[in-house]
């Protein structure tokens, strides 16, 4: 296996909004979590808009289950996640696996029914690559970040350059 492989997303798509949750569910997924910054909300931004409100409205009423999986603090993810209604872990470590074990726990999901979705190939794929899980890359809100996941982004486009990948734009 080339070491890019560890960190291939099984789906590229620009936005959460454009995640074909329909065919997730036909698939046997039942369980979906998101990252949070640059996933859901801009970068340390917790305005929630009504377009996601509405799109966590439908994943719920299709029937899965959702939680956000997050690096960052209770207090940053807290009002978001209270907003969506839906669980959470904060000071998650990914990509640590242990990240996505304890994010599954809090679904009561297993590999084979959990989908990760998240801004990041580092971070938020490989965290569900070595757990197991599908994994769903889509592009950053916006260019503001994290100054860490800025040296980040370099291995990243070096990575999905060799592995002839490309990000869809954000509208
Ligand atoms: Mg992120």
């Amino acid at each position: 296996m080339r070491i890019s492989d560890a960190f291939r997303p099984d789906q590229l798509c620009a936005r959460v909004y454009d995640i074909d949750l329909e065919t997730l569910w036909a698939q046997g997924y039942r369980c979906l979590l998101f990252d949070l910054d640059n996933t859901l909300v801009a970068w340390n931004d917790c305005a929630v808009t009504p377009e996601l409100c509405s799109w966590f409205d439908r994943v719920k009423a299709l029937g899965f289950r959702a939680a956000v999986l997050s690096n960052n603090h209770a207090p940053r993810i807290l009002p978001v996640a209270q907003a969506l209604d839906v669980a959470f872990l904060a000071d998650a470590r990914k990509p640590g696996k242990a990240a996505a074990q304890k994010g599954m726990a809090l679904l009561d999901a297993t590999p084979h029914n959990c989908a990760l979705i998240g801004d990041q190939l580092i971070t938020d794929v490989w965290t569900g690559k070595q757990a197991g899980l599908y994994t769903i890359l889509v592009s950053p809100i916006s260019p503001v970040e994290y100054g860490g996941t800025k040296i980040n982004r370099i291995l990243e486009r070096v990575l999905l350059r060799s592995m002839g990948l490309k990000r869809p734009q954000q509208p």
